[in-house]
């Protein structure tokens, strides 16, 4: 078979065949291959005008064939043993200096053993948001492995990736698992994200008696703001549209049950793991585990009565849940960076804080103007805590208020705002030098003879307890 593509994929579903269509079209001669042959073909055909720079392979060895060597080939199954199970299937048609680019939601333990095992070919792990339009018209894009692999396929990703005015959303960000690392991040801040907008939603909709589109009006008038971002932009949306059922608002017709994948989950426990605190991506994913506890949440109001209640008029107002929503999203974002500065040393990755943050400001799904700032308060001192960077720290001082009113106002009148609550915590926390950790610490030493630190320095080691 002769030599016809620069570059092979594997995987023709939502993601892989967005992914090969804009490579085809942004950057360079593609083969396919899919699991399912008729999906192939359908796929090829649907090209259109991009059908001849696609070529469609009925087996794999075909796949490798068509691709000039030294062969890139970019995997987009689903993550866990269908990765390993393809690049088992590989093995025996690739030669050492082909690679493989494990493009799906990987966890990255996962990729860190296959950048470990062994494999007879070259391997990157590789982060892609955006969904589907994304990996259409321009992903971003995060990079795992070899530097020198990268090198050799950035070519390609970076001109398919968005781009933030002209710099493209796709860098390398480390060895192993290093992207897949950085795009479990970006999920964790998006469950956060989303968890924070769903927050205010419902105290529009249940505290403010607001219905749906006048909801997606605020948002829309927000996303001219400093909120402005691809999360709040579908919000006004989706507040916006109508059921074509029934003719009531698209969002009072959904179950309010959330589903998810589980990157959120891995980035919660990973956190654990490095003892970085990410308390408001944690509520966030805590939040959609609750809310698939539907019919425990309806015994609930059965017992206790129906919350929450509407607020008594001008408590809150629209613009304090605005500042609400801008600080909470300033307190997640911090914590999600100092969550990857743990990572580096844990890992001996050089992670880098600013390149993220770069990455991250167009094409996925947590792009907002916000991270323009963010980028530029990381390049400044990247191992700042951005609620300690200048630019961030004007915006928290004016908008906590509001944030501490928004969460006083929910606690007084039964709405739940885990993230919200979590974020105003954290910060409460961050900025006591003189905390409560002393009683802990007595606690400790008292049943477990753990000893502590004196604030006078003094060389006593345990309390009166320990003498009896
Ligand atoms: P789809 O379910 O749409 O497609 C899955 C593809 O993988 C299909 O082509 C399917 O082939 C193939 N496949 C499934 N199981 C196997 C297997 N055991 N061996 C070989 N091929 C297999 O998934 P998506 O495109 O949505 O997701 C692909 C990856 O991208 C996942 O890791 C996902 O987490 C990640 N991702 C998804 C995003 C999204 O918004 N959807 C965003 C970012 C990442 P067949 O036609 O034969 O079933």
């Amino acid at each position: 078979m002769a030599v016809t593509a620069d570059i092979g994929l594997i995987g023709l579903g939502t993601m892989g065949s967005a992914l090969a269509l804009n490579i085809a079209e942004n950057a360079a001669p593609i083969a396919v291959w899919n699991r399912t042959t008729a999906r192939t073909h359908a796929f090829h055909a649907e090209a259109a005008d991009l059908a001849p720079r696609i070529t469609p392979c009925d087996t794999l060895e075909a796949l490798v064939a068509a691709i000039r060597p030294p062969r890139a080939i970019i995997l987009m199954v689903p993550a866990g043993q269908a990765v390993d199970d393809q690049l088992a299937a590989l093995t025996p048609y690739l030669a050492a200096d082909d690679l493989v680019i494990d493009a799906g939601n990987a966890n990255f333990h996962d990729t860190n053993r296959r950048a470990r095992a062994g494999l007879s070919f070259h391997f990157l792990g590789m982060g892609v948001s955006g969904g589907e339009e994304g990996a259409r018209h321009g992903p971003a894009i995060m990079g795992g492995g070899e530097k020198a692999d990268w090198d050799r396929v950035a070519p390609i990703l970076t001109a398919i990736a968005a781009k933030h005015e002209t710099e493209a959303c796709a860098d390398w960000m480390g060895p192993e698992g290093a992207g897949h690392f950085v795009k479990a991040v970006h999920n964790g801040i998006e469950y956060a994200d989303m968890q924070m907008i769903a927050e205010v939603y419902g105290m529009m909709r249940d505290g403010f008696g607001l219905p749906a589109p006048a909801i997606g009006t605020t948002f829309e008038r927000w996303n001219n703001g400093v909120l402005q971002s691809y999360l709040i932009e579908i919000s006004a949306a989706v507040a916006a549209a109508t059921d074509p059922l029934t003719g009531a608002a698209m969002l009072d017709v959904i179950l309010d049950k959330a589903g998810q994948k589980g990157t959120g989950r891995w980035t919660a426990i990973e956190a654990q793991h490095l003892a970085a605190p990410i308390p408001v991506i944690e509520a966030a994913v805590a939040a959609r585990n609750v809310s698939a506890r539907l019919d425990e949440r309806k015994a609930g109001e059965a017992v206790y009565g129906p919350a929450p209640e509407r607020l008594p008029a001008g408590m809150l107002s629209e613009a304090d849940l605005e500042a609400a929503l801008t600080a909470g999203k300033i307190l997640c974002y911090a914590q999600g960076f100092t969550m990857t500065a743990a990572a580096g040393p844990a890992f001996g990755w050089n992670l880098q804080l600013p390149a993220i943050a770069r990455v991250w400001r167009a094409g996925c799904i947590i792009r907002s103007a916000m991270l323009d700032d963010m980028a530029q308060a990381l390049t400044e001192d990247p191992a700042r805590n951005l609620m300690l960077a200048p630019l961030f720290t004007a915006h928290l001082k004016r908008s906590l208020p509001a944030l501490r009113r928004v969460v006083s106002a929910a606690a007084l009148h039964g709405h739940a705002m885990p993230a919200l609550s979590a974020g105003l915590a954290w910060f409460d926390a961050m900025r006591t030098a003189c905390g409560t950790a002393n009683m802990i610490q007595a606690q400790r030493d008292f049943f477990g003879a753990h000893g502590f630190e004196r604030l006078d320095g003094a060389d006593r080691p345990h309390g009166p307890w320990a003498m009896a």
